[in-house]
């Protein structure tokens, strides 16, 4: 799933990109990704595309006042097109949800592979109008240290849930969570409220540093090949098995119902394996 990194280099592409071009047509492709109707999307036609940014993971097109709001989900992606085809695509087909054109003939596609769509598109006059995006906390690049402590204070649940909680800290995810966590040596299982001034501080700078070196090795990046550069970098994330980079032990996984986490037991509990409650029931 995109996160703070790869949502901000989108939206740094899209200032270079798109900026200052104006949409001739918007293809709706993927009915159920379109959450809004007033505006409709034929309202963005004509207009000049004036900014770009990012509000938590949700990805924000100005559009001289009115806003086309983004959020990828699980396995959406923007993909830029040098060249796109006149004739509209066939609606529910593939993975194309939504298509922009500009007036040179480039443009974007926004698309969801697998079968279980979670790709949003708001069409809004502010972006506050999206109740995702009302009820964000405080984004994790800009939140300080006071703050962050605080709101992780305020969390009787696992420290892993809490980074994740956009209406907490708004841009990580389930992958740089896990970064976040390895690199503070925190064991995703410790309750957020529970944390001394050092375990604190620690998670702060990783967070900051984190974000931030993926930041900087993806922006630049074609939007084509953010979605990889993303991979490279990552230590414990979707590495069940592999050596860890820091100590050499073996990362593990813990699996929920629908989503897993990874850490290095080492780094993180103190070499002891976290109980998996899938593993143990399959066991039993
Ligand atoms: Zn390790």
């Amino acid at each position: 799933m995109p996160e703070l990194p790869e949502v901000e280099a989108l939206a740094a592409f899209l200032r270079e990109n798109a900026v200052g071009r104006v949409i001739t047509r918007i293809d709706l492709a993927g009915i159920q990704s379109i959450k809004t109707f007033d505006p409709p999307l034929s309202a963005f036609a004509g207009l000049e595309v004036t900014g770009a940014s990012r509000h938590g993971k949700f990805l924000d097109l100005d559009v001289s006042g009115l806003h086309l709001v983004v959020h990828l989900a699980r396995a959406g992606w923007l993909h830029w097109r040098e060249n796109l085809p006149p004739a509209p695509p066939k609606p529910g087909k593939g993975p194309l949800a939504l298509r922009v054109h500009l007036d040179n003939g480039q443009g974007f596609d926004l698309t969801e592979q697998g079968t279980r769509k979670g790709l949003a598109v708001y069409a809004v006059r502010n972006p506050s109008e999206v109740p995702g995006i009302a009820r964000l906390g405080p984004d994790a690049l800009q939140v300080d240290r006071e703050q962050f402590a605080a709101l992780m204070g305020s969390r009787s649940g696992q420290v892993k849930g809490a980074l994740t909680d956009q209406t907490l800290v708004s841009g990580v995810g389930n992958a740089y969570s896990d970064e976040i966590l390895h690199a503070a040596r925190l064991s995703p299982f410790k309750m957020a409220n529970k944390m001394d001034e050092d375990e604190l501080v620690r998670l702060y700078d990783a967070m900051r540093a984190t974000l931030t070196d993926a930041l900087e090795r993806q922006v630049g990046q074609k939007a084509a090949t953010l979605k990889g550069e993303k991979r490279s970098g990552l230590t414990v994330h979707a590495r069940t098995g592999l050596p860890c980079p820091v100590c050499g032990d073996t990362v593990r996984e813990v699996s929920f119902a629908d989503t897993s986490l990874q850490y290095c037991p080492t780094c993180q509990t103190g070499g002891k394996p976290l109980a998996d409650r899938r593993m143990s029931k399959l066991l039993r």
